[in-house]
């Protein structure tokens, strides 16, 4: 069998092969001290070297993108300015999509074909934020003098908050750099951006881009390194004024935490455990269809996944055959090679989590049906449907993050809509079937910041997202994305 890596383009690899620094105030800078090392989740063996950037690095860093805010070279650029520089940023992106999908493919374990739509969509999104850069304005507002003779005007201001610390996740890293800069550099923020310690180089590839377009040094830096250093000195610095997470519900609560000590604004996207409600009149295939998709998709390693299956008892049966033949149907393999449908985990801890919470699932009567064969080398986790499982197993409460997918049965519409809400999380939810009323009483019911009718995993620049309750506080996406990165300054006037 070929290789893994020498299934990449030169262009790939030569990037993989470098010793890989930091970028600060528009400098790559040389590896100078810790590195850390990253593997091919689809083999488990070695794939780069990053720098591991310590405190005095994300000052520097920060420091950099206070400067740039502080004297206003990009944030004081007209909008069409803005809106032009982000538009390169998404043509270069364009551009390069077939090297940043390797890339993404080889560190994360995503088949390309996957890795190509994720890096086209970051594309789509920094083009749909690049717009909003010409259409942030405030308000007048008529203020109601108490001295009759004065007349006042009021009205509103919408200004950048400053240096934005943006961490995210492993699982879809190119998107999740993207949704964070987008708005940020929309508004006339500056950057500060680390990328998962396993998944560093897409980060690293997309600094190139940002210099190429044309951006003022300083405005976007990245820094690479592992979350209990790197991320927390960043967390923790006192010239962040924003922070936005995307993560671990753990992690997101101890960040929150840490940000309100200091009155730093935050956001945090964290985790789900979302339901995908079948109702009594759904079709079937379609049901199973997407079922499948939304428990297997990106091996389920998206915050987003429908994992707990909510079925009418009498559909149960056919249901669980139905989805899984669809199962059986993805290929698994290794990310680069052909035909390959279905990645492994994105790691050894990912895919150890997975196993350790099957194991509960079967000691606590949950029945696994998994389907395919587990290639030797590499992460890989089968793609499993457990059915008896009810709200009060671990299986229904703990977010797995592989593909893994729970079945409930239910009798009553209210029992269905009890099983959906018996979470802590509130992501998203989808609903399948085809009487109108029934469906608009189960998206009002449903305690959730996003709901899919009928389809599923639709992530569009327009529609914002995120979570309620343990699932986050705030909104990406559409235009509530815009509030996380502006200040409101009111200003009247006596004439
Ligand atoms: P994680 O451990 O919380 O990591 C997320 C990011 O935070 C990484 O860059 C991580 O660095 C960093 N980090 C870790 N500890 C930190 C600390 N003490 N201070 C500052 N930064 C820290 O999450 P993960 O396990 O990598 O990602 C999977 C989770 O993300 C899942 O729970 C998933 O649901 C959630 N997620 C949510 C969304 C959403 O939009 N709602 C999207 C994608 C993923 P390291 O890589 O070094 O740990
Ligand atoms: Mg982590």
């Amino acid at each position: 069998m070929t290789d893994h890596l020498d299934r990449a383009s030169a262009a790939a690899r030569a990037f993989i092969e470098r010793e890989h620094g930091l970028f600060i105030d528009d400098v790559f800078e040389g590896p100078t001290k810790a590195v850390l090392e990253t593997e091919d989740p689809s083999t488990g063996r070695l794939l780069s070297r990053v720098t591991e950037a310590d405190a005095t690095d994300v000052d520097r860093a920060v420091q950099a993108a206070r400067r740039a805010f502080e004297d206003g070279r990009y944030r004081n650029l007209t909008p069409a300015e803005r809106e032009r520089l982000l538009l390169r940023l998404a043509e270069l992106l364009d551009r390069d999509a077939s090297v940043f999908a390797e890339l993404d493919a080889l560190e994360m374990g995503k088949p390309l074909a996957v890795s190509l739509g994720i890096v086209r969509g970051a594309a789509a999104f920094l083009r749909y934020m690049a717009g909003w850069a010409t259409k942030i304005h405030g308000r007048t507002v008529p203020p109601s003098p108490r001295d009759p003779s004065q007349s006042l005007f009021g009205y509103t201001l919408r200004e950048p908050v400053g240096v934005c610390a943006c961490i995210v996740p492993w699982n879809v890293a190119v998107l999740m750099a993207a949704w964070k800069l987008g708005p940020a550099l929309a508004t006339g923020c500056s950057v500060v951006l680390k990328p998962a310690e396993g998944t560093p180089l897409t980060a690293l590839k997309l600094a190139e881009l940002v210099r190429e377009a044309g951006f003022p040094a300083g405005v976007v830096n990245i820094v690479t390194g592992r979350g209990p250093v790197t991320g927390q000195a960043l967390v923790e610095h006192p010239d962040v004024a924003k922070i936005a997470f995307t993560g671990s519900t753990a992690v997101g609560r101890a960040i929150g935490a840490k940000a309100g000590g200091r009155l730093a604004r935050v956001t945090l996207e964290l985790g789900g455990k979302s339901p995908l409600l079948i109702l009594p009149d759904a079709d079937l295939e379609t049901a199973a269809r997407t079922a499948a998709h939304a428990a297997f998709y990106n091996t389920g390693q998206i915050c987003g996944a429908g994992t707990r299956l909510i079925v009418p008892r009498s559909m149960h049966d056919e249901l669980v055959e139905a989805i899984l033949g669809s199962a059986r149907t993805r290929v698994i393999g290794r990310a680069l090679d052909e035909g390959t449908t279905l990645g492994p985990a994105a790691s050894r801890a990912q895919r150890d989590k997975v196993a350790r919470l099957l194991g509960i699932a079967q000691s606590e009567g949950g029945h696994l049906l998994g389907v395919g064969d587990v290639p030797e080398e590499g992460y890989f986790v089968l793609p499993t449907v457990v059915t008896d499982v009810t709200a009060e197993h671990t299986l229904f409460r703990e977010e797995v993050f592989g593909p893994v997918l729970t079945v409930t049965p239910y009798d009553t519409f209210e029992e269905a809509i009890g099983l959906c809400n018996a979470t802590e999380y509130g992501l998203a939810a989808g609903i399948q079937g085809r009487d109108f009323t029934q469906v608009q009483r189960a998206v009002k019911a449903i305690r959730a910041g996003v709901v899919w009718v009928n389809t599923y995993h639709v992530y569009d620049a327009s529609m914002p997202f995120g979570g309620v309750g343990q699932s986050g506080i705030g909104r990406e996406l559409g235009e509530e994305v815009l509030d996380n990165f502006l200040e409101t300054k009111a200003v009247t006037v006596a004439f």
